[in-house]
Order: C-alpha cells, then structure tokens, then sequence
C-alpha cells in the first residue's frame, strides 16, 4: 500500500537488521539482554510500521553500541521486520505493512482470533514478549514533518510516564482508533489497574535525519528513566530536554465512514483551527467540522480509506 510522500526528502537510509534475526529468545528479532539484577524489564519496539527507519536505526545503534542493561532486562524488538525489509527508497511508503496495520491488531478478540495475517501471526509471537515487559517505548514517525509527539494513551499513568520522561515537548493523550487497538494499549499496558505502562513515540517525519537523533534520546532516556541504563550510555547522543511539555488532549479521531474522503485543504499536523465549525473535510457528502474553538489537527491521514482514522482532534491543556 501506498501513501503520498509529497515528495519529502528521504534522508534516512535502512540499516541490515539481518544480523538480529536469531536473536535468544526464540522468537525471530527479539533480544533480551538480563543484568542478572533485579529490575525492570525494558521493551523498545522498531518499525510496528515497516516504512519508519528511526526505530530500525535506533535499535542498531544500542546493539553496535552494546547497550546492556545494569539493571533489570532489556529487550530490543523489531516489531514488522517483513514490512521493513520490503523498504523502497524509490517508493519508500510502500512498506508499511503487509497484509494490514500491524498496529491495530492487539485486541483479544483479534489475537485470539481467526484473522491469519502477516501482522497477526507476528503479533501472536510477539504476545508473549510483551506480556514479560513490564515498560513498552513503541518507536514510530509520521507522515508529515511535524514536532515530535508522545503519544500517551487516555490513561493517567501514560500522561505521567509521558511527564516523567519529559521528552519530547509534545505529549498528545489519546485513545487511538476505530481500526483497532494499538500495541502500546495492548494488554497491561491499556489496564489503568496494571503497574505495566507504556509510550508511542512519533519522532518526526519519516525520512527526516533528525528522526534519528530524537529516537535515539528518548529511547536512552526511557532506559534511564527506569534504571536500565545510567546516563553515561552513549552520552553523546543526548538532546537538550525542552523548557516545558506541551499535552494536548485528543477529544475524539474523526474516522472515515465513507467510501470516499476528502480534505477541504491541506493539513500536514499541528494547525490550530480557530473557530469552532470550520469546514475540515467531507465524508462522502457530510461535511467534517472543528466541535470547538483553537481545535488542534494532529497526524491528519492522506491514505483516505474507509475505517481508518482521517484525523485526530485535540485540546491543548497546558
Ligand atoms: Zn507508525
């Protein structure tokens, strides 16, 4: 599947993830690194979307660097590993997935499903892995080139986590989509009884080079954060943190339920829309409206497809 590039630069290139087939955990991609002390066992997850390098590049970048835990567990993943070896420079939003969304496909009902997927059948071996991990940082970017966003969940404890980690300056708390539930909502993770937790970093468009430096940070940083790592690791690829986050509260996605969408103009993410009922866009023939004044647009979709999320419509809170 294919999504307009707008023919944003591809600065990025994939790296080999080939050497992290085997892994140790018997799961093909998957590498769990023990401190042999106790601790928190951390999970960072790559390319859940096949066409976003940042993560790949991360995650190579700690193995090359032997980032190991000093306590706790650490567990490196690349999430849709066959979407991402089918990247394409020349058509490079082609691979995003597979089959289907791999991020839309961790509820139970999907999982302990019938639905026989490349995305399902790698999602219910990665399960288990994420059932060990007590902390998930899911590592994605975006189609447009926007600042970097923590997406935090609707829950508390993701707004927290997301506050602790104070990195990047936007936080967007929100309960994801129609088509599915996400895996940072999988599980413990999504259960505001569960002491599991976790965050979806979008670190910036795509292709954009420095996608790679805000990954690379947040992810050392969620290491740190719960004593995996301490802040010598890699000490060079540390960004200054921001004066003061910035949460904006997503009050509901606007779904497609139309066979055809279309948008009234272009939006690229981050548009304060000032009056309340401006003309956004049209599902078929009804028109999308703004519910409230200063409504903020986030990740507007151009793969306009029947179910899937058009955009997400938000508050700023502070
Ligand atoms: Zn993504």
């Amino acid at each position: 599947m294919t999504e307009p590039t707008f023919e944003y630069p591809v600065e990025l290139a994939p790296v080999d993830i080939t050497p992290y087939r085997a892994g140790n955990t018997g799961v093909d991609y998957v590498t769990t690194f023990d401190s042999g002390v106790p601790g928190y066992h951390v999970m960072i997850t790559a390319v859940t979307h096949g066409n976003e390098l940042c993560g790949a590049i991360t995650l190579d970048h700690f193995f090359k660097n032997d980032v190991r835990p000093i306590a706790g567990k650490i567990t490196f993943a690349f999430a849709n590993y066959q979407a991402y070896q089918s990247f394409d420079a020349a058509d490079p939003s082609a691979s995003r997935f597979i089959d289907e969304d791999m991020n839309r496909v961790w509820a139970a009902d999907v999982l302990n499903g019938e639905r026989d997927t490349v995305e399902t059948r790698r999602a219910r071996d990665l399960a288990p892995i994420l059932d060990q991990a007590d902390m998930l940082l899911d590592i994605h970017s975006m189609q447009h080139p926007t600042p970097a966003l923590m997406l935090s969940g609707a829950l508390a404890k993701g707004q927290q986590l997301a506050k602790d980690l104070a990195m990047p300056e936007y936080v967007v708390a929100d309960e994801g989509h129609a088509a599915g539930k996400r895996m940072r909502d999988y599980g413990g993770f999504g259960d505001p009884m569960s002491e599991k937790n976790a965050l979806l970093l979008e670190a910036g468009q795509h292709w954009e080079k420095n996608s790679r430096a805000v990954s690379i940070d947040t992810a050392l940083r969620f290491l740190k954060l719960f004593g995996a790592i301490d802040m010598d690791t890699l000490m060079a690829d540390h960004l200054a943190l921001p004066d003061d986050q910035c949460l904006i509260e997503v009050t509901h996605p606007v779904t497609i339920t139309a066979e055809k969408f279309r948008w009234e103009q272009t939006y690229t993410g981050f548009e304060c829309i000032e009056k309340a009922g401006t003309l956004l866009g049209w599902n078929d023939d009804e028109a999308v409206r703004t519910p409230y004044d200063d409504c903020i647009l986030i990740m507007p979709n151009r793969r306009l497809h029947k179910g899937q999320t058009a955009v997400r419509l938000g508050k700023r809170i502070n």
